[in-house]
Order: structure tokens, then C-alpha cells, then sequence
């Protein structure tokens, strides 16, 4: 599958849900979701798969899971199963806050999963529960190592960076890929919960450059990947650093997205969306519809205008 601008699309990330077992400050309101603006028009799971199917025979081979949290929504190893069977899928994802993987892991693993990436901002407990609002870190470590002991590797932590809140704990961090993890910074992206954040939160992962001595730049080896990556001498693991807002990859974009209720995003930073969820309700030759729309996926996102999107993460899936 190619756009107008001949790059080829190969990688459909799937949000599951807009429901979440935390309330990240930067992400979630504290009361949740309106369950019935989120209810009215939420795919059910036999749709979800009839979507990704027309997506596959398309040509998408990698399929990343994601949310909200993608393991509260019910059914998903029997999805992940159905979509692991289809001729084409090379490689199944999942974004996930990890409190559930301990428990769910190794069913996870059976049924096709094949890594996974966690978000994690802090490793000290009082400050977990606080930026979750209740969260246990401990769940999160007995996540990471489940996944660890049954191979969902190589396991990749997503931090996003809070000025005043983890940016001491930089080092920390990075000292996981001495245990062959990958950890990635994320600059807080100022849409959501996170628009009415003070400035000082906003803080460059430039910082992790100048507080980690000894990072040494690698090569890149996927250049459709949105992390620059380091590596700290010895360590297996690597260090990306993720800009999502003045970090241009467009021209090497191979992803769009697919939100819980259906609508295809094919640029995380624009409003446009599809329904592809009433077309497929609708009886419209799916195909067609995606093929067209894919057609017209921006060159570029236009973000040093100052025009973000208007959903929240939890409901885009990051
Ligand atoms: N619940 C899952 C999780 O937390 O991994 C998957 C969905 S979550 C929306 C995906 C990623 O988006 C997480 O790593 C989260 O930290 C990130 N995220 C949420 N709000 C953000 C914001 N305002 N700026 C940058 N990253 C954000
Ligand atoms: Fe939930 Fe993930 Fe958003 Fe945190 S970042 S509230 S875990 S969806």
C-alpha cells in the first residue's frame, strides 16, 4: 500500500479502547471517560478484526495494540490469536501501562504477541501512584519481569519526561539497558490533560544528553522508527530519545492509526479522520475506502503552527 507520496504503509496501530485502569495526570481526566460518548460508537472486537483483515490483505504486516489500556478490553488474546493467523501479520505489538501483564503475560505470548512496549515515568513508588493517581509500580516490575522470563522481548519502557517530577530519575532510567531493556524519553506533548500544564513541565529530552555521561550515538537502523538511539558502554540495551512535535519523520512515516471507535488517523498530529467503522457498518467496499484514504495521508504534520489535536492521548492510543 502506498500514499500519493510513494511511501509505503505497512504498520497499523490499533487502540482498543479509550478506558484505562490509571488516570495519568499528562493524559487522563481524574473521572475517567464519559462512558456514553465513548460506548455509542466503540467497534465491536468481530469488527475490529474484520478491519484489521482488510488492512493485512493490504499489505500492513506489523499490528501494534494499544489504548487506553489495551488489556482491560475483554477478549483481546482471542483477537490477538485471530489476527496472528493471518497470512501476511509479521509482527504483533502492544503499548501497554503493564499492570495486568504479569497475569496475562504468558497467555499473551501464546497467542501470537510477540513483544511488547511498557510506560514507565518513574521507579520510585510514591511517585508512580502520584503522576497514575493509585498506580502500584511493584505490578509494573512483576510485569516487566513476566515478560522478560517468557521472551515478549526486546522490552522497551516509554518515559515521557515531567519537569520537577522525573527528570532526576534520568539516570536511573537509563540504567535499565544495563539489563538489556531498551528505554525511550518522550517529550509531554502539550494535548489533553497535558494542555493545561505550567511550562516548566515541558522540558526538552535534550536533558538526557547532557545529564547521562558517556551516551554513544548508533547508526539508525529503521529509518521509519521516531527514536534517535544512544547506547551507554557495556550496556545491551539502548537509550532513544522521541520528540513527537519538532522531530520531523514524516518523510520516512509508514504508520496510521485506528482509534476504538473506528475513525483512521493517518497522521497522529492532524484532526482528519475516516469512519471507517460506519463504512464497514454501512457495506461499502472496504478496501476501496482505505485505499483511497491512504491516498490522501499528509506529506507533513504542521505542529510549529501550534495547532494540536483535539482528542487525548488515552483515546489515540500515543
Ligand atoms: N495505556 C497504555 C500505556 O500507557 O502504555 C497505552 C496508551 S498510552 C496513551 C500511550 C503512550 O502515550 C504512553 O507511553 C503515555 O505515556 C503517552 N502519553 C500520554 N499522554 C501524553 C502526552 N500528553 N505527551 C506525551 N506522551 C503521552
Ligand atoms: Fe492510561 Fe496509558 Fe493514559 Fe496512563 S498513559 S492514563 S496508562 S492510557
Amino acid at each position: 500500500m502506498k500514499d500519493s507520496f510513494g511511501r509505503k504503509i505497512n504498520y497499523l496501530r490499533v487502540s482498543l479502547t479509550d478506558r484505562c485502569n490509571l488516570r495519568c495526570r499528562y493524559c487522563m481526566p481524574e473521572e475517567g471517560i464519559d462512558n456514553k460518548i465513548s460506548h455509542q460508537d466503540m467497534l465491536t472486537l468481530e469488527e475490529t478484526y474484520n478491519l484489521i483483515r482488510h488492512f493485512v490483505e493490504l499489505g500492513i504486516d506489523k499490528i501494534r495494540f494499544t489504548g487506553g489500556e489495551p488489556l482491560v478490553r475483554k477478549g483481546i488474546i482471542e483477537l490477538i490469536e485471530k489476527v496472528n493467523k493471518l497470512e501476511g501479520v509479521k509482527e504483533i505489538t502492544m503499548t501497554t501501562n503493564g499492570l495486568l501483564l504479569k497475569d496475562m503475560g504468558q497467555s499473551l505470548k501464546d497467542a501470537g504477541l510477540n513483544r511488547i512496549n511498557i510506560s514507565l515515568d518513574t521507579l520510585m513508588e510514591d511517585k508512580y501512584k502520584k503522576i497514575t493517581r493509585g498506580g502500584k509500580l511493584s505490578k509494573v516490575l512483576e510485569g516487566i519481569n513476566e515478560a522478560t522470563r517468557i521472551g515478549l522481548t526486546p522490552i522497551k519502557i516509554n518515559s515521557v519526561l515531567v519537569g520537577g517530577f522525573n527528570d532526576d530519575e534520568i539516570q536511573d532510567l537509563v540504567n535499565l539497558t544495563k539489563k538489556g531493556i531498551d528505554v525511550r524519553f518522550i517529550e509531554l506533548m502539550p494535548i489533553g490533560e497535558a494542555s493545561n500544564f505550567a511550562q516548566e513541565k515541558f522540558i526538552s529530552n535534550h536533558r538526557v544528553i547532557e545529564d547521562v555521561e558517556g551516551l554513544i550515538p548508533m547508526v539508525k537502523e529503521d529509518p521509519s522508527s521516531p527514536a534517535k538511539y544512544y547506547r551507554l558502554g557495556g550496556a545491551t540495551g539502548k537509550v532513544g530519545l522521541i520528540n513527537p512535535i519538532t522531530c520531523k519523520f514524516c518523510t520516512d512515516c509508514n504508520r496510521v492509526r485506528l482509534t476504538s471507535t473506528g475513525r483512521l488517523k493517518l497522521c497522529l498530529h492532524s484532526n482528519r479522520e475516516i469512519d471507517l467503522g460506519k463504512a464497514l457498518r454501512d457495506g461499502e467496499d472496504i478496501k476501496k475506502v482505505i485505499l483511497n484514504s491512504i491516498w490522501t495521508k499528509e506529506e507533513s504534520h504542521h505542529l510549529e503552527e501550534n495547532k494540536y489535536i483535539d482528542r487525548n492521548m488515552n483515546q489515540i492510543g500515543g
